[in-house]
Formats: C-alpha cells, sequence, structure tokens
C-alpha cells in the first residue's frame, strides 16, 4: 500500500496512462545484483555485475529494494526517493524513447527539451570540472538520469531544486503537480 502511494505520487498530475504497458511491482529487501553484458565494436563480450536499489524494464516491472525505499522514507527531505527515480523513468519511456523527455503537448515539449538541455549540459560542465554540486551528480550521467534524479528532488527537497535549476522546478511543478511543501 505505501509502495503504491509512492510510486502513484509522480501520477497525480499526469493521471493513470502513466502506468500504460506494464502492471508489475517487484520489491526485492536489498539492493540486487544483476548481470550485464554489452558485445562491442570489435566483437569482444564484456560481462559484468551491476548493484541496483531499483530498475524500469522498458515494457516490464518496476523494481525496488525496500531496504532503499524504507532509508528514503526515514530521510524524506534528503532529496532521495528510488520509487519516484523509478517511475520517472516509466514516465520517460512512454513515448517510446528514454531521452528525459516524457509525452507532453507539443509546445511544452519543446521548452521543455530546450530548458532541461540547458540546465543539463551546466550541469554536467560542473561535475566534469570537479565541482561539488547541491544536486547528486549522477544527474549528470545521462539526459534520462537527470530527470529521474530532479524528479525525486521536486518530491523531497523542492527549495534546493528550486534554488539550483529554477526553469527545470518549474516544468516538474507543472507536470507532477505542485512539490509537497509548498
Ligand atoms: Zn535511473
Amino acid at each position: 500500500m505505501l509502495l503504491a502511494a509512492l510510486c502513484c505520487l509522480p501520477l497525480l498530475e499526469f493521471g493513470r496512462a502513466g502506468l500504460r504497458g506494464w502492471s508489475q511491482l517487484i520489491v526485492y529487501p536489498e539492493a540486487f545484483r544483476v548481470r550485464r553484458s554489452h558485445v562491442d565494436a570489435a566483437g569482444v563480450l564484456h560481462e559484468w555485475d551491476d548493484d541496483l536499489i531499483g530498475e524500469a524494464w522498458d515494457h516490464g516491472p518496476l523494481i525496488l529494494s525496500w531496504a532503499d525505499v524504507q532509508a528514503d522514507l526515514d530521510e524524506p527531505d534528503a532529496g532521495y526517493c528510488v520509487a519516484v527515480h523509478e517511475m520517472a523513468h516509466k514516465l520517460d519511456a512512454l513515448d517510446g524513447e528514454l531521452d528525459g523527455t516524457p509525452p507532453l503537448p507539443a509546445r511544452w515539449q519543446h521548452a521543455w527539451a530546450r530548458d532541461f538541455q540547458r540546465a543539463y549540459d551546466a550541469f554536467r560542465a560542473q561535475v566534469d570540472a570537479g565541482r561539488k554540486t547541491a544536486i547528486d551528480p549522477y544527474a549528470a550521467e545521462a539526459p534520462e538520469e537527470f530527470f529521474a534524479v530532479v524528479s525525486e528532488y521536486h518530491f523531497s527537497a523542492p527549495a534546493l531544486l528550486e534554488e539550483e535549476m529554477p526553469a527545470v522546478a518549474a516544468h516538474l511543478a507543472r507536470f507532477y503537480g505542485p512539490p509537497p511543501s509548498l
């Protein structure tokens, strides 16, 4: 019940359509290990293990580590919420592309893409320069991770997000509804 509520937080504005294409929520007691493999350009197979606290499969389940969900709940203002993070990936993927832009009306999507790109580039430059950032540097990994990470801040540290990235915060307030503490 608690998990369902947490996962639905990002859907308050967007609505049920955000759940399209999948129905399973899998909960592991703790962080879990997945086997990754990749064949590089030279045809060499690389395999490695990843430890994850959450994962959102394309058209598949959303997976969460219960220990980490609880850690988020213990510190609700810390800027972390793995359930929201994975739900953001689900919303992002609804238009068939995991690129940091969820499906939106065309004009809004244009403004979103422009403002998010600008904020992402500036943030990456800070991280690349080795500067300490107020927002989790994981957001600099890729545009889709940027969207998922700032979504966590929208729900758990909105004042900080507003201060650091006002344009992004405004889009999220429109997309998700006003942040909880405002
Ligand atoms: Zn992610």
